[in-house]
This record gives C-alpha cells, sequence and structure tokens, in this order.
C-alpha cells in the first residue's frame, strides 16, 4: 500500500473562556493543522499538529504547514510503513518533529484501518481500555487555583498539573501551598510546572521552602545545563518536558539520571514512531511519564490515548489532552472526552475517528 495523495488543512480552534496562561505564553486560540492521506486501495488516513502558540516551543503553525508542503510531493509513492517513512521524511527535511509526526499520526491511522486493527494494537496492545488524564491549571491566583483543584479532585482527576513562573515566585509558592491544603491526604498525584520559566534560583527556593509537599518539578528552568545545576540540590523529583526534543535527549537525560520522569508530547518527538522507542526507553528505565499532545483536537487525542494505553500502567502520569479546553469536536458521535478525569480509548480500527471534513474547508496544499 502507497501513499497516493496528501492534503493539508488549516483550522482554527478556540480556546473557552480564554487565554490559557503558560509562563511565557498567553493562548486565546489554536490553529491546528490537519493532514488526510489517501491510500492507492483509496483507504485514508488522518493526522494533526497544532503547536501551542509561537513561543511554547521551538514550533509554530505556520512552520507546520511549511516544513509539510516542503515534504510533500516527496511523499507520494512512499511506502505505508511508519518507520521507512521516517527515514524518507527524514531524507527530505532535517528536524521539524512536529510537522513529520501529523504524517506519522496518518500513517498509524490508514495502516490500523489496513489490518483492521486499533492503533494501539499496532503500538503493541492497550493494558487497559481507560487511561488516567490529568488536568492543567493555568497559572493564577493562589485562591483560584486552590479552588479549581478542590473541583478538578471531586471530578475524579488522579493528578493535577499546577502552572506557575512567569510572576514573583511567592506567588507560585503560595499556590502550591494553598493547592496542597485541598489535596492532602486524597492520594491526587501533583506536578509543578514551570514550563522553562523559573531561574535556577526560583527552582532552589521552591523545593527548599515546599519540603513537605510531595510534587515532582516539571521543567522547571529553560535549559538542559539549569536542570544539571538544580539536581543535585533538590529534594523533590524533576521531570524534564521541552527539553526533550528528541529520542537523543531522552537517552542522554535516562542514561544519565538527570531527570525522574518525563512530559512527553507526541508531535514534538516526532509522532508514533519514536513515541513507542521513548516508551520503551522509559519502560527499561522505570522512568514515569505522560503522553501528552501539545493542544489540537480529536484526531490528535485519540493519538495520545492510543500510545497512552500501550504504558505500562505504573508508569503512565496520565495521558493529558487539549478536550477540556477548546471547543466542539471533529468526530461528534466518537471524538475523545474526559469523563472523571479518564478517557476512554476510541475503538474501531486505526484512530477510531472519523472526522467530519466539512469542519477544514478547502485544503491549503494538495498532493
Ligand atoms: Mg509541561
Amino acid at each position: 500500500m502507497k501513499i497516493a495523495e496528501i492534503h493539508i488543512y488549516q483550522h482554527d480552534l478556540p480556546v473557552k473562556n480564554g487565554p490559557y496562561t503558560m509562563a511565557n505564553a498567553e493562548v486565546w486560540a489554536l490553529d491546528t493543522t490537519l493532514v488526510k492521506l489517501v491510500a492507492d486501495n483509496g483507504q485514508v488516513g488522518w493526522g494533526e499538529t497544532c503547536p501551542v502558540g509561537p513561543t511554547y516551543a521551538e514550533s509554530h503553525a505556520g512552520g507546520a504547514r511549511a516544513a509539510l508542503i516542503a515534504m510533500g510531493e516527496g511523499l507520494i509513492g512512499a511506502e505505508v510503513a511508519p518507520m521507512t517513512l521516517h527515514r524518507r521524511m527524514d531524507g527530505l527535511l532535517t528536524g521539524h518533529n512536529y510537522a513529520k509526526a501529523a504524517i506519522d499520526i496518518a500513517v498509524h491511522d490508514l495502516l490500523g484501518k489496513h489490518l483492521g486493527v486499533s492503533v494501539s494494537d499496532l503500538l503493541g496492545g492497550a493494558a487497559t481500555d481507560r487511561v488516567p488524564s490529568y488536568y492543567a491549571t493555568g497559572v493564577g491566583a493562589p485562591d483560584d487555583i486552590a479552588r479549581l483543584a478542590a473541583e478538578k479532585l471531586a471530578e475524579g482527576y488522579p493528578r493535577l498539573q499546577i502552572k506557575v513562573g512567569g510572576r514573583p515566585v511567592e506567588m507560585d509558592i503560595e499556590t502550591i501551598r494553598k493547592v496542597w491544603e485541598k489535596v492532602r491526604g486524597s492520594g491526587m498525584k501533583l506536578a509543578v510546572d514551570g514550563n522553562r520559566g523559573w531561574a535556577t534560583r526560583d527552582a532552589l527556593r521552591v523545593s527548599r521552602e515546599c519540603p513537605e509537599i510531595p510534587f515532582i518539578m516539571e521543567q522547571p528552568c529553560n535549559t538542559l545545563e539549569d536542570l544539571q545545576k538544580i539536581r543535585p540540590q533538590i529534594s523533590h523529583g524533576l521531570y524534564m518536558d521541552e527539553n526533550s526534543t528528541s529520542l537523543n535527549t531522552v537517552i542522554t537525560a535516562a542514561g544519565t539520571g538527570l531527570v525522574d520522569g518525563f512530559g512527553m508530547k507526541v508531535t514534538r518527538i516526532g509522532g508514533l514512531q519514536p513515541m513507542r522507542a521513548f516508551r520503551d526507553i522509559c519502560e527499561a528505565r522505570n522512568l514515569p511519564h505522560t503522553c501528552d499532545d501539545s493542544w489540537g483536537g480529536d484526531i490528535i487525542a485519540a493519538a495520545c490515548t492510543h500510545i497512552g494505553t500501550t504504558v505500562k500502567p505504573g508508569n503512565l502520569e496520565g495521558v493529558w489532552l487539549a478536550a477540556p479546553y477548546i471547543e466542539g469536536n471533529y468526530d461528534a458521535e466518537n471524538g475523545i472526552r474526559i469523563e472523571g478525569g479518564h478517557i476512554a480509548v476510541p475503538q474501531g480500527p486505526g484512530l477510531g475517528i472519523t472526522p467530519d471534513e466539512s469542519l477544514f474547508g478547502a485544503p491549503v496544499a494538495s498532493f
């Protein structure tokens, strides 16, 4: 089975009650990119990539489409096989993992449909039919975030991620303490995510001043060197997110004991094929991790849920989806939803999602 057609679409996703605030970004709406692959036997697969604005990471929506357009012609006639397709994409364009991820996801969808199996079966098999999610709060006033924490605990979320940074660190410390007052004893897991926003000084201070609160620190500072610097001085677990841009950085971070786990984005690492290798490296080193999208709609949400259910359950820190923050679904019937803090794994072949194509309008490019 070979790729016969590639269609690239742009679609705007409105943020509910926007903006969503992080240390270095305010997000009002998302600019997502969808890819439809048509095989020479007429079967169709969908992929998606949606950078969360231009300042979260070294990726942006226009860049995703430009990279896909640059590769488009060269992928016509390629075999629908994930690993060989990655090599072909790398032969056409260096880097731009987040754009390649959309093709990778569409290939998995297409292959699953062709073989009559789900994407999680292709990735090694589902461990469960329902995966845990977690809620990410946004940077906000301490009392507001504490109230939100209590609400999300009551809804059944097993984990909460508190966004911090981009303001005086005293407010971050107050937020962490007020959240802890609400969730202490509940078993709810806590992550404190600086999104690269703290100076090393701030991360050291937070760890020193909150020794009794069992949170993990996710990507507190900007660089790998910052993480190396704070690592021996903090008493909290350290997870890497934004710095884990490739399997190579993951191998180094896991192999040198720099981190205790990862926040991982399916699109950042290049899609489901590298994600399964990441999963296996983490399992070999017994490192917990998330399987997140970096925003997007039902296609990316389904991809994250499928890889999430193949992770050893004790190591899965949750599948984070943008779904609660954005309006609507591509697939009105089978669209991905978070209920009671958990996500049902989509059923049926491929991703198990049939997007309503009319939502996306005419393609911005076709090959
Ligand atoms: Mg993060």
